[in-house]
């Protein structure tokens, strides 16, 4: 058997094993070329993430055609000039942190007539270098998504790397049930336990299951 589904089968196992709720896998494969996808294409693996619109344009759009199950997650920043590429090859985007990106996939998504899932970023630990948008400004932005039309299914977070990402889950969980959503887009290869156990329901991982990226 391929390694990368040894090693998705061995994330499946742990959390079984060690958790008493389930989540989405989406296994990220930036970075990663199409034969290191394909074992688990071929496993029946259905949700992947990508974080560069160019990277996934190049290796997913033929992909999808053929395999019409594939769910293709947006997990890296988007710029404006990119969201129609993005509204027309993705099923969700979970980097949504601003009005201005909010009004561009409101556009595209009438051209395209299809709706991708949306996440709202949240920048849970108020740092400088990351994006996302404060959780005090949530509520309206959320808001005004909603205005907008845009299918808002959650809330996504990249926690600070301080060892206390389980705070921030247990934050993030609130904010999320404050606005009554369902989804929660939380926890990495080194945290998804965490994250399953405060609620997530999309773990992104990536080098758990693919190996280190060089
Ligand atoms: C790369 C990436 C991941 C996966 O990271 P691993 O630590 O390799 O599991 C998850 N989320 C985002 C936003 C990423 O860019």
């Amino acid at each position: 058997m391929h390694y990368t589904i040894n090693n998705l089968l061995s994330v499946n196992n742990e959390i079984e094993k060690k958790s008493n709720n389930k989540a989405n896998i989406i296994a990220v494969s930036k970075t990663f070329p199409i034969e290191k996808i394909m074992p688990l294409i071929e496993h029946g693996h259905e949700h992947f993430g990508e974080n560069k619109v160019q990277e996934a344009v190049e290796k997913w759009s033929n992909l999808k055609k053929n395999f019409a199950n594939i769910k293709l997650h947006l997990v890296g920043k988007l710029q404006t000039n990119k969201v129609k590429y993005v509204v027309d090859l993705f099923d969700y985007i979970h980097s949504v942190d601003n009005i201005k990106l909010a009004m561009k996939i409101s556009n595209e998504q009438k051209k395209f007539n299809k709706k991708p899932k949306i996440f709202i970023q949240i920048n849970i630990g108020n740092e400088i270098q990351k994006t996302g948008i404060n959780k005090n400004e949530l509520r309206n932005f959320y808001n005004s998504c909603i205005e907008l039309g845009l299918d808002v299914i959650g809330t996504m977070c990249l926690p600070p790397d301080d060892g206390k990402s389980e705070l921030y889950f247990s934050e993030m969980k609130k904010l999320n049930d404050n606005l009554n959503l369902k989804e929660l887009s939380m926890g990495m290869s080194a945290d998804y336990l965490n994250a399953i156990k405060h609620g997530s329901t999309f773990i992104r991982i990536g080098s758990k299951i693919f190996g280190p990226r060089s």
